[in-house]
């Protein structure tokens, strides 16, 4: 069963689907609402216009205990775990129906939770979560087990199987998606699954953990805890009863975890981190509007709050001034305007807070000596927590600006003289995520990407992809991948069973 239809056109459309929307106000635990267990509640703030939206319960340790515990149950219990694979695809496929049916639904509760226009998020978060859902519960009874060609008097059976019970942690810039390259992996293979959505972004999880119950998943089997990440993030990284942890966010809170299950019970820790994205544009690129527009929307798209964003764009001296002239001509024409407005293009950044940051690095890299020719440090009026991009030239590479993640819509622009220092200012950062090279030359396209070191890197593209790749980090970017058939390597262990004959 598929549903083609359009996304709402209107802002009064979005307004209509808003207007049919409860927002889920508990924990989905056990198959049903919950509070947390001492009554405490959160407010939710929509960086929409800076008013409250709702509460959620701010759940604390004996709230991550229960969840565990209800996913513990349901694992032993096998109603899912040793259910045959094909029905547990099916169930996943039913679930990816049911987010279709409510897709305008979800698209709105993350344009409210975290400010991305609705439209882009039913266009294209709603749609890649959507098709991860898809993908692995197609994927269910197409993996094969291995029987190595060992001795003839035996018989070796290399088995994947379920771990248990899995943690994920995930952060609020893709609340969906990011989620959903963890959380059908890891069900499929037969796991239960903790889900602690970042704080400020459980809603859109929310209703799709109630839409998996309706689909099939027993009680149990997806829980998803509320609250904030010291208290329920690491008491689930400490959890003794939680066999891996899969987490997306911050370096400094990646630490945190690492150590916290090494003080427990030495649960595998899987980390997607941050990332310093360069952009390469070679002198011999076959389309350089191509490549100017591609630069603009790898830093405007989300409001530059992607891990992957090319926030370093590295061009080669020949083209410096054109590119940064077309670049900043194109950032300063993305409309700015209300989430629910299908005709905004930039929406606010997630939080009060955030917006502070990103415009403290705007001033202390204008105070640093490099040339601000778009943008400035100003908070805008007006509601919403918009800050238009920001563009700086005279980056050097060892600056803060080309050094540090600011996760906003702050651009970066150096410049190069051949391909080895372009190489070399690539790979002159701690992280390891997305690099994007922009050439016509074969041999050039095939060399670069092989020299930079990141987990992905597009040619003549950026930020594409789709359920059947990898995708993760090196060096402080994480490490391990999500998403593809290798996504499932962390949330299941291998077996051998050795038979003589
Ligand atoms: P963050 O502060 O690390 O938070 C991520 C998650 O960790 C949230 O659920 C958060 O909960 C929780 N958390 C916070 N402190 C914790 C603690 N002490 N113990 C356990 N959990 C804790 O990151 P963010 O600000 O949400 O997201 C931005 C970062 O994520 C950037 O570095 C970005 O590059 C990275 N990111 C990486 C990828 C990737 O795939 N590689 C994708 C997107 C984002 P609360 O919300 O309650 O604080």
């Amino acid at each position: 069963m598929r549903f083609e239809r359009s996304a709402p056109a209107t802002l009064a459309e979005w307004e209509a689907v808003w207007a049919k929307t409860s927002l889920p106000a508990g924990m989905w635990l056990d198959g049903e609402w919950n509070a947390a267990l001492d009554g405490s509640v959160a407010t939710l703030v929509t960086p929409r216009d800076g008013s409250d939206l709702t509460v959620v319960p701010a759940g604390r340790a004996e709230d991550v205990d229960r969840a565990v515990a209800g996913a513990r149950r349901a694992f032993e219990a096998g109603t899912w775990s040793r259910l045959p694979p094909r029905e547990r695809g099916d169930v996943l496929l039913r679930w990816a129906d049911l987010m279709e049916e409510h897709r305008e639904e979800l698209a709105l509760l993350i344009a409210l939770e975290m400010g991305k226009p609705a439209a882009t998020a039913w266009a294209v978060e709603v749609r890649t979560s959507i098709g991860l859902v898809r993908w692995y519960g197609e994927l269910a009874d197409k993996l094969m087990d291995e029987s190595p060609r060992g001795r003839p008097d035996s018989v070796a059976i290399v088995s994947r199987e379920p771990l248990g019970v899995v943690a994920a942690i995930t952060p609020w810039n893709f609340p969906m998606t990011l989620s959903c390259f963890k959380v059908p992996a890891a069900l499929v293979a037969g796991n239960s699954v903790v889900l602690k959505p970042a704080s400020q972004t459980p809603l859109s999880m929310l209703r799709v953990a109630e839409l998996g119950s309706r689909a099939g998943l027993p009680d149990g089997v997806f829980q998803v805890v509320t609250g904030s990440g010291p208290v329920i993030g690491d008491a689930l990284a400490r959890h003794r009863g939680v066999d891996t942890l899969s987490f997306t966010g911050s370096p400094a809170v990646g630490a945190r975890l690492l150590r916290a299950a090494g003080e427990s019970n030495l649960k595998p820790v899987a980390l997607e981190l941050g990332g310093k994205s360069p952009n390469l544009i070679f002198e011999d690129v076959d389309d350089l509007d191509a490549a100017m527009d591609t630069a603009a929307w790898a830093i405007a798209f989300n409001s530059g709050q992607m891990c992957t964003a090319g926030s370093r764009l590295l061009v080669h001296a020949s083209l410096h001034d054109e590119v940064v002239a077309g670049v900043t001509e194109r950032l300063a024409a993305v409309r700015a305007g209300d989430p629910l407005d299908p005709s905004t293009e930039f929406g606010p950044l997630a939080t009060r807070r955030h917006r502070e940051d990103v415009a403290a690095e705007i001033r202390r890299g204008r105070e640093s000596g490099a040339r601000l020719v778009l943008g400035s440090e100003e908070i805008p009026g007006g509601p919403g927590f918009h800050l238009p991009p920001a563009v700086f030239t005279g980056v050097s590479p060892g600056d803060r600006l080309a050094q540090h993640e600011i996760f906003g819509p702050v651009l970066s622009v150096l410049s190069f003289h051949d391909e080895d220092e372009a190489i070399v200012i690539a790979n002159h950062s701690d992280y390891g995520l997305g690099a994007s090279v922009w050439t016509g030359s074969l041999r050039r396209a095939h060399q670069v990407s092989r020299r930079i070191v990141a987990g992905t890197v597009w040619v003549n593209c950026f930020e594409e992809g789709d359920a059947s790749v990898p995708f993760g980090g090196r060096k402080l970017s994480g490490h391990g991948a999500d998403k593809s058939v290798h996504g499932l390597d962390k949330f299941t262990a291998l077996k051998t069973t050795w038979m003589a004959l």
